[in-house]
């Protein structure tokens, strides 16, 4: 017996200095969006990166798929993710509290940005024998609006409130998530989607090649006044040729993906990703088409209401891409 506790001993001993050693082990999750959009994409992108260094940083990043902008905000809200990605209307509404999903104690001061991504058209797709040429034809029409926690949802009441329409003006406003609406596109259980994503994506490529559709405009007096009024909107065009079905640019308007996170989460945490993402920024960006035109200094400047989180300053401090 007595013979095996110096064993057991030694091998207790060598464990924690192993753990000594290395760095502490820390988790970290990113909230995504559907798994044919492009918020999954940049979520695995950055774990992606961020594990590359776990032997040196400690920390382990997961980015599963979630319902989109409005529900990764309340999930970091909540303490359930560590950081995730909104659209910059969402990432507005919800610190300012200036919207119906974020009023009253479902503000979120603590809200911070970390970097904008790629823009994202509001997109609307339609079957061609629905006959849909502009979104005033999708009055009576069977339109999937978004599933809810989607920033699609959130984007289209925006929109419906500004043309004075409510959600019962269509016959039917199905909330189907991103990876079951081009499915039924192509069943004819709708006449038209709804999507505030990144270009090129494979979803609407689906929608687009499994049955005969065509993008759809979102324009006119009332989405010009958004446009104008609000600073997270801009007016935007999906060039043509892009997808089967509409050889013309689209002209709609758009936001701008946004990587965003709590005041609670550590600074070092956050430099570690923000340092991930742009010290291997060319291998970044072949990740995903939409993310072809990045730019640094614009990622740090544009589409962030929230304040930067301190981690994320210190790091553009360094770079001499803010003073
Ligand atoms: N913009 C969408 C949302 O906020 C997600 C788009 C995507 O997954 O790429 O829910």
């Amino acid at each position: 017996m007595t013979m095996f506790k110096p064993v057991f001993l030694t091998a207790a001993l060598a464990l924690c200095a192993g753990t000594a050693s290395a760095q502490e082990e820390r988790f970290m999750t990113i909230g995504t969006g559907g798994q044919t959009g492009v918020y999954y994409v940049v979520g695995q992108s950055i774990c992606r990166l961020v594990n590359r260094d776990t032997a040196t940083t400690g920390i382990k990043c997961t980015a599963p798929s979630t319902g989109g902008s409005v529900a990764n905000v309340n999930a970091i809200k909540a303490g359930d993710m560590t950081m995730g990605v909104a659209q910059s209307d969402i990432q507005y509404h919800a610190y300012n509290g200036s919207s119906a999903e974020f009023e009253g104690d479902k503000k979120f001061e603590g809200l911070r940005s970390v970097f904008s991504v790629h823009p994202e058209p509001f997109t609307v797709v339609a079957r061609k024998d629905a006959n849909i040429a502009a979104f005033d034809d999708l009055k009576g029409k069977r339109v999937n609006v978004g599933n809810p926690g989607s920033g699609q949802l959130a984007t289209m009441e925006v929109v419906l409130a500004a043309k004075g329409w409510t959600m019962g003006d269509f016959s039917l406003a199905s909330q189907l998530k991103p990876a079951e609406q081009s499915a039924a596109l192509g069943d004819n259980t709708v006449d038209a989607i709804i999507y505030t994503v990144g270009h090129p994506n494979g979803s609407i490529q689906e929608a687009t090649s499994t049955v005969e559709a065509n993008l759809v405009p979102v324009e006119g007096a009332e989405i010009d006044k958004l446009v104008e009024e609000n600073p997270y909107y801009a007016k935007a065009v999906i060039p043509g040729g892009m997808y089967a079905g509409t050889d013309a640019d689209t002209n709609t308007f758009g936001v701008k993906a946004t990587f965003v996170t709590s005041a609670d989460v550590p600074e070092d945490m956050v430099y570690e990703v923000v340092k991930a993402v742009f010290d291997n920024f060319d291998r970044f960006k072949g990740l995903h088409p939409a993310f072809a035109n990045l730019e640094p200094e614009q990622m740090v400047s544009e589409g962030n209401s929230a304040p930067l989180h301190p981690g994320a300053e210190k790091y553009y401090r360094e770079k001499g891409w803010i003073q």
